[in-house]
């Protein structure tokens, strides 16, 4: 276990299976697993602080790469949980996954069950404020903000997923207008949690991140051009700026919030072969974090 006055960061990689398109065309499934914290791509091993192969269930996904932030999160620690990868690499699958399916949930809502159910068990002398805020990332200058995201105090989880649920409309809303795919930008949801102990008074306060980036593609790839292909290039660069704040946070040379913060790095990657550059440079971005 990490100290309490440590800013850690983990680095996770899940690989997804070969999807129907990819089983179809015959494409080379690329990856060997070794150990729980190695992948090695063409003779080349990476290690990670564990490697989560494509039959990982998304409940053995929350096990090990969300349950221990969120406990963290209820002792007034900061979190933050990143998806990172190409498109269709499984951030969102990863993230949300289907909000309202048991088995195929995702990070999101297994986490507000699990607030929840904490909450519920607690002493009645607890008083919880609890408010989750759903960003909507860039204008149609491609200027990023966080002005006009929704904000809601919510009192259980299927609060937590209309709020998301809501956010999403919004955000094909604004998608549809700005002619763009979702894959362009970021997604932020914040679940800020305040406890207080009424006889006591003590009060806790935690925020947690919870992000599904942007698509970390080459552009060339994607084939943009004009302002889609501008927008790209901030992207790639938005990116590569959380790269090296990442890094630096690995290497101890830069703290956030005085060492109060957890941060999760979940590299999502796709196994066949079509896409091993960008595997490949998605391994690198979470080799450097560590
Ligand atoms: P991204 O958000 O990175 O663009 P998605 O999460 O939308 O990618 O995944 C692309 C497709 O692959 C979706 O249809 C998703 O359901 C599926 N998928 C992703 N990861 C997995 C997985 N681990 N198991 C099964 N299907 C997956
Ligand atoms: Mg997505």
């Amino acid at each position: 276990m990490m100290d309490a006055s440590e800013c850690g960061v983990r680095v996770m990689c899940r690989f997804r299976p070969l999807n129907e398109a990819e089983i179809n065309r015959g494409d080379k499934y690329i990856p060997k697993f070794k150990d729980d914290d190695t992948v090695v791509i063409t003779n080349k091993p990476y290690a990670f602080d564990r490697v989560l192969p494509p039959n990982t269930s998304q409940e053995q996904v929350y096990d090990q790469c969300a349950k221990q932030i969120v406990k963290d999160v209820l002792g007034g620690y900061n979190g933050t949980i990143f998806a990172y990868g190409q498109t269709s690499s499984g951030k969102t699958h990863t993230m949300e996954g289907k909000l309202h399916d048991p088995q195929l949930m995702g990070i999101i809502p297994r986490i507000s069950h699990d607030i929840f159910d904490h909450i519920y068990s607690m002493d009645e002398n607890l008083e919880f404020h609890i408010k989750t805020n759903l960003a909507v990332h860039e204008d149609k200058n491609r200027v990023p903000y966080v002005k006009g995201c929704t904000e809601r105090f919510v009192s259980s989880p299927e609060e937590v997923m209309d709020v998301i649920d809501e956010g999403k409309a919004n955000r094909h809303v604004a998608v549809t207008n700005m002619n763009e795919h979702s894959s362009r930008s970021h997604s932020i949801f914040l679940i800020n949690i305040k406890q207080e102990n009424i006889e006591t008074e003590k009060k806790l306060s935690g925020k947690l991140y919870l992000v599904d980036l942007a698509g970390s593609e080459k552009v060339s790839k994607t084939g943009a051009e004009g302002a889609v292909l501008d927008e790209a290039k901030n992207i790639n660069k938005s990116l590569s700026a959380l790269g090296n704040v990442i890094s630096a946070l690995a290497e101890g040379t830069v703290r956030l919030s005085g060492g109060n913060c957890r941060t999760t790095i979940i590299i999502c990657c796709s196994p066949s072969i079509y896409n091993e550059a960008e595997t490949k440079s998605t391994l690198m971005f979470g080799q450097r974090a560590k």
